[in-house]
């Protein structure tokens, strides 16, 4: 049996930067991750490059039931902050778009900065270790484990959500929450691709790999990004952004070349060039591709001058005004995200600790607040891991 100060369960970015801040006030920290090594997501991230934070973080870039909730934990440690534990390790980084910061080189810098200083900060981390029972028979948690028991003072659930499977992501978290009698708000799958159903998916299949720069909108919200047709679906950081919104059976909508009045532009291409083709005329305005396919799906053809002001609103409805209904989305094989997971009512926004159970933590992406793509998700793991390292 081993006793330590501190059990984390999940050795992510959350758990990993919980691990250092505690182990820098002298706590006995032990790391358990059921995997080979230690974050793999880190490594994969921003396409091998990690967006580890964006410069505009703040509390309005987060979804939540309760969304104060990430306040405190994003004032007490912001993007700033990890900027400057990034420079410190002269980790080259660069601005992409949006604010968003990504590595020069490699992700692996990033998982190589954490577990150094993990390393300097005495914790422990085992691998390829699995949990078998968490419980609190006294003033102490005894975790069971494929490589003994362990009994802790504190326990961090940092295990994440269950976004990408095959990565070894679990719902784990959400089944600590429940025994200890904490509501998790139902999970689903975010940053995510939409698929269409089986006629509009045969119908488009063509257009894989065109891209344009869209406005995509549900309800309220809207993003404007880059959106891509793929073999199945939709897309791209603005399709992925609006997935977090989005709700099954609904509409979404998307305007196709923003900051262009179509009917407008499609009027004045009459006046200018009436012996010119309705679809030439759109083909002038989108890439080739996607110009014919509005034209096939809408019926158009003709010259300008033959088509009416009815008709070239049509066309114009179906770019600046295209309505969608997404079958569903791709679903947690390709999500980067789990919206949802333990509820924030029930835990400290201060510390991350249950308030009906001393001792108990929760943090990252196990807890309902997701966000936005462009590296919001690693500043809330941060920032997160951050407050509870404090308290542990
Ligand atoms: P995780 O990083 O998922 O860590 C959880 C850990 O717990 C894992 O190591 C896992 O093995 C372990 N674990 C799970 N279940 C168990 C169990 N039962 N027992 C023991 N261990 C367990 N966000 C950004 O901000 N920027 C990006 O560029 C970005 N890119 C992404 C790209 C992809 C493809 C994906 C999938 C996600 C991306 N994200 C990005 C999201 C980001 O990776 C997550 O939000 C973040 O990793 C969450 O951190 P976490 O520590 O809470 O969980």
């Amino acid at each position: 049996m081993q006793n330590v100060d501190v059990l984390i369960i999940g050795a992510g970015a959350a758990g990993l930067m919980c691990a250092i801040e505690a182990g820098k006030r002298g706590r006995t920290v032990l790391v358990i991750d059921h995997a080979k090594k230690a974050a793999e997501k880190i490594r994969i991230s921003g396409g091998g490059r990690c967006n580890f934070t964006n410069l505009h973080a703040s509390p309005a870039n987060y979804l939540s039931q309760n969304p104060r909730f990430a306040v405190s934990a994003l004032k007490r440690y912001t993007q700033h902050d990890f900027i400057k534990l990034v420079d410190h390790y002269g980790i080259g980084w660069h601005e992409k778009t949006l604010g968003q910061l990504f590595c020069d080189d490699s992700a692996q810098q990033i998982i190589d900065m954490l577990l150094d200083q993990c390393n300097r900060n005495g914790v422990q981390l085992r691998l390829e270790t699995s949990i078998t029972s968490v419980s609190k028979p006294d003033d102490r948690f005894t975790i069971g484990t494929s490589q003994g028991t362990v009994r802790a003072h504190s326990v961090v659930v940092a295990c994440g959500g269950p976004s990408i499977p095959k990565m070894g992501a679990t719902g784990f978290g959400y089944e600590v929450a429940k025994r200890f009698g904490l509501q998790v708000i139902e999970p689903h799958a975010a940053l995510v691709p939409f698929v269409f159903d089986d006629v509009m998916r045969e119908r488009s299949k063509h257009m894989a790999g065109v891209s344009v720069d869209a406005v995509v909108s549900y309800k309220k919200t809207s993003f404007r990004e880059g959106l891509l047709f793929t073999h199945r679906g939709l897309s791209g950081p603005s399709i992925l952004q609006i997935s977090s919104y989005w709700e099954e059976g609904k509409d979404i909508r998307v305007n196709l070349l923003p900051g262009t009045d179509v009917f407008e532009a499609l009027k004045s291409a009459k006046q200018a060039q009436p012996k010119q083709e309705l679809k030439t005329a759109l083909a002038g305005l989108l890439p080739k591709k996607l110009a014919a396919h509005i034209t096939a799906e809408q019926k158009l053809s003709g010259r300008l001058a033959d088509t009416s002001d009815k008709v070239l609103r049509k066309a114009a409805l179906a770019v600046n005004e295209w309505t969608i209904k997404p079958v569903g989305t791709e679903g947690y094989r390709t999500a980067e995200v789990t919206l949802g997971g333990v509820n924030t009512k029930a835990l400290s926004s201060k510390t991350m600790e249950a308030t009906s159970v001393a001792g108990l933590y929760f943090i990252g992406e196990v807890v309902d607040v997701t966000g936005h793509l462009g590296g919001y998700n690693f500043q809330w793991a941060w920032s997160s891991g951050h407050a509870a390292g404090q308290f542990v």
